[in-house]
């Protein structure tokens, strides 16, 4: 399956750039489980982001995440197929499917929200085959 992560609020705390807790070890389960990651932003393609947190390599492809009607322009851009995205905005996530998480405005290193995340991931794809 090809999981989609947002990184603003999702991956990383958009206040001041930190990684939220269990993100590395969340997509090495992933890829180990046989999935594709991808990310993507509103803000652009993050590569330097995924770099300076060492997630790059777990990561296919960036993308500029659309703003709206989504589908369409997915098709138009060219851009892998999402089966299951992880947001902290609810539209995304009610279009594709996939996980609302809390978003991460400040570091908080109780937080557990990925691992809920890769959880409903797992659920998903098991009812998927
Ligand atoms: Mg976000």
């Amino acid at each position: 399956m090809n999981v989609f992560f947002d990184v603003d609020d999702t991956l990383i705390c958009g206040l001041d750039g930190t990684l939220r807790p269990h993100v590395a070890d969340i997509f090495a389960r992933i890829r180990a489980d046989g999935h594709a990651i991808y990310v993507w932003s509103s803000a652009g393609r993050r590569w330097q982001d995924l770099e300076r947190h060492g997630l790059h390599a777990f990561v296919s492809e960036c993308y500029l995440k659309p703003d709206g009607d989504y589908e369409r322009t997915l098709r138009a851009q060219n851009v892998a197929e999402p089966h299951f995205v992880v947001d902290d905005h609810r539209d995304i996530v009610d279009v594709f499917g996939g996980c609302q998480v809390r978003p991460y405005l400040e570091p908080d290193v109780g937080d557990t929200e990925m691992i809920r995340a890769y959880d409903a991931l797992r659920e998903f794809a098991q009812r998927r085959s």
